[in-house]
């Protein structure tokens, strides 16, 4: 069996971390009996600044037929973020209705959290955040430019379909791990979109009696993701708050170095996307010392995807082991290696 993957390993450290998370990848899938063969695209902010786009016109026809992309991070100085961000990963979020953006955070052994005295079991959550509409729309506009009624308006866009299907994704999720679900909206300052989102979350509630379900204030869940991060597991929010929680969840476990990410397609009628949380981190790039965990870790979402979960955990098993023995690790983990190093010492733990 061979998947046909589309890697876009962007700018900066993305590429970076891609080469390294391709060669655990490869490893794995031969030690699994299948193979990924890879498609590069040269996509990114430096091709914007020769080219003016960042993908061709016809960039979202040339990935459909792929069984996965595996996207490194975009983002180059002197390019605004909203042009990588409606250039390229809006655009392939909507067009493949990667209306899922799974971030799954987990202490992992040998690293330390910004959280005193937590231990690896005690940290371990998923933002469910949802990834195609919301706050993030285009809607809205300038008026009354240079004169003292000046305004902005920015409007967000939540339909019933779009946060039903969000929601009982976080449900069904949930079935397959702790069995609890934690929804986040802040219905006391935006007064219409997010009591909509409370209402379609109890009536999915009432589906699911067996998942546990409490709906909290996204402000006094922040605290708590600080606080009592013991006691949450699927955790459920708009596009822009998922962003911020899961900015929150990763820097209390390990760090932006460690969280994976996977743009999600639920009934895989299109590819699903699946890259590192952080970006392209140009004040490292290309000095070999970016840390390629949260790449390698995307890369086992993506083979989860794939349905080869064996191969899936052995990857998370192989960083595991590697982080657990400390030996090989990269300055922001407190060692010396270099990104090639931890990329060769997680693929040699897995055979
Ligand atoms: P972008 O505009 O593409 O998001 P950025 O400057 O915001 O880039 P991020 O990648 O979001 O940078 O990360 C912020 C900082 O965290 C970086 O400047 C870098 O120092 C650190 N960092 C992020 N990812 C890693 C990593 N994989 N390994 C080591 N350090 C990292
Ligand atoms: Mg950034």
């Amino acid at each position: 069996m061979n998947y046909r993957i589309a890697a876009i390993p962007g700018d900066g450290i993305g590429v970076d971390v891609s080469v390294e998370a391709r060669k655990v990848l490869d490893r794995a899938a031969e030690l699994n009996g299948f193979g990924l063969e890879w498609t590069e695209f040269d996509w990114s902010c430096e091709r914007y600044t020769s080219t003016g786009t960042m993908m061709p016109a016809d960039g979202v026809e040339q990935l459909a037929a792929f069984d996965g992309i595996f996207l490194g991070a975009v983002g180059f100085p002197g390019v605004p973020d909203h042009v990588s961000l409606w250039g390229l990963l809006i655009p392939l979020r909507r067009a493949f209705a990667q209306y899922v953006n799974l971030r799954p955070v987990r202490l992992l052994p040998g690293t330390t959290s910004a959280l005193a005295g937590r231990s690896a079991d005690e940290l371990e959550m998923v933002i469910v955040r949802e990834n195609s509409e919301g706050e993030y729309s285009q809607l809205g506009g300038r008026h009354n430019a240079g004169r003292p009624d000046e305004f902005v308006l920015q409007e967000s866009v939540f339909t019933r379909v779009g946060v039903e299907r969000i929601i009982r994704y976080a449900f069904d999720l949930a079935r397959t791990r702790t069995g609890r679900v934690c929804s986040a909206t802040k219905s006391n300052g935006l007064i219409h979109s997010m009591p909509f989102w409370d209402e379609v979350f109890a009536e999915i509630a009432a589906e699911y009696p067996d998942v546990h379900s409490e709906q909290c204030h996204v402000d006094a869940l922040a605290a708590r993701m600080v606080q009592q991060p013991d006691r949450l597991d699927v955790v459920v929010a708009s596009n822009l708050f998922g962003d911020i929680l899961s900015d929150l969840a990763a820097a209390v476990t390990g760090g932006l170095g460690m969280a994976p990410s996977g743009n999600i397609n639920p009934p895989g009628e299109f590819p699903s996307m699946f890259e590192a949380v952080h970006g392209s981190a140009p004040d490292i790039a290309g000095q070999g010392i970016a840390n390629p965990v949260a790449q390698v870790l995307a890369g086992a979402m993506m083979l989860d995807h794939l349905g080869e979960t064996a191969a899936a955990n052995a990857v998370r098993a192989a960083v595991e082991r590697v982080l657990a023995e400390g030996r090989v690790a990269t300055p922001d983990l407190g060692g010396k290696s270099t990104t090639a190093e931890l990329g060769t010492a997680i693929a040699d733990a897995l055979s």
